[in-house]
């Protein structure tokens, strides 16, 4: 396997150190030096403004982005967009505040915000896909020696996923996981005509909804878990993962922001195999020029 680019503080204090640095980077990927006029644009001292040198128009390299209106030195910004890239078990905003000595309730919007803009791809998942349902959550067990299972339930929420071997993940909050919950996953992640084989449990719940796929499972209430290379392995380290992970650096995550935790968890398994092209790809996401992006960042008033 290739050796695993790295991307560390070292590399954020040469690239990103100066707020003058942030700034130069975020004009230069999204707008160009040269203005229409044929002046150049140059940075504006003590301001987040680039003005041309002919004409003086004026532009703002972070409006529509999570930095604007933030009055966080945008060093800052790189600095905890570096410590959630490296951070495969997650980070939470009681250590960003500790290494960056912030506030909790900056460090808590800063790492709220790069959560919610990673939004999962919407292209279908190819070849051999596993998908598997857990439950994630709730204080009580849910066992099924568990007297008080419902109620222990109740409190649970249900995630649904789907991963290429070798390949993407894609993973879901759901309502429940009933037949057409599930179904309606997997006509909006897998497409059957993509689809080698779909790789599940037993559940009765696919059969209904899972026509048109090549469907091959493991019994799992028979405790096997593997037949051949027919498992949903990759998928059940997935969510051992983002269990182990969230209990140990988050302790609690409500039902309310589950699902852009879980974004977090699938952009870093979609980006495992390189540091320095996650930090990037993160940097890129975060540098929207696109409406629907804007819309999200509105609100970003701190
Ligand atoms: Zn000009």
């Amino acid at each position: 396997m290739a050796q695993i680019d790295k991307y560390g503080i070292r590399d954020l204090k040469k690239d990103f150190g100066t707020e003058k640095n942030c700034l130069d980077f975020i004009f230069d990927t999204l707008h160009s030096r040269k203005c229409s006029c044929g002046g150049d644009y140059s940075l504006l001292k003590d301001r987040r403004q680039f003005q041309c040198s002919k004409c003086r128009f004026q532009i703002a390299p972070t409006a529509g982005t999570i930095f604007h209106k933030s009055a966080t030195p945008l060093n800052l910004w790189f600095y905890t967009i570096l410590l959630f890239s490296n951070a495969k078990s997650g980070i939470s905003a009681k250590e960003v505040e500790r290494q960056l000595g912030v506030t909790y309730k900056t460090a808590w919007r800063m790492l709220h915000f790069i959560r919610k803009s990673l939004v999962q791809d919407k292209r279908f998942l190819e070849g051999d896909v596993e998908m598997d349902e857990t439950w994630y959550g709730g204080r009580k067990r849910g066992g099924v020696q568990n007297l008080n299972r419902s109620q222990a339930m109740q409190n649970k929420s249900v995630i649904i996923g789907a991963v290429e071997r070798g390949g993407e993940m894609r993973a879901e909050v759901s309502p429940n996981d009933r037949a057409k919950t599930i179904g309606s996953f997997l006509d909006r992640n897998v497409n059957p005509v993509l689809n080698k084989r779909l790789l599940t449990d037993e559940s009765n719940r696919y059969d209904k909804v899972a026509i048109g796929y090549h469907r091959h499972t493991v019994q799992h209430n028979l405790k096997e878990f593997v037949k051949g290379d027919i498992h949903t392995n990759t998928l059940e380290s997935f969510w051992s993962h983002v269990k182990r992970s969230t209990k140990g650096t988050h302790k609690v995550i409500s039902k309310k922001y589950l699902q852009t935790y879980l974004d977090g968890f699938v952009f870093h398994y979609n980006n495992r195999h390189n540091d320095r092209e996650r930090f990037l790809r993160l940097v890129d996401v975060l540098l929207p020029s696109s409406k629907v992006q804007q819309s999200l960042f509105s609100s970003s008033l701190f």
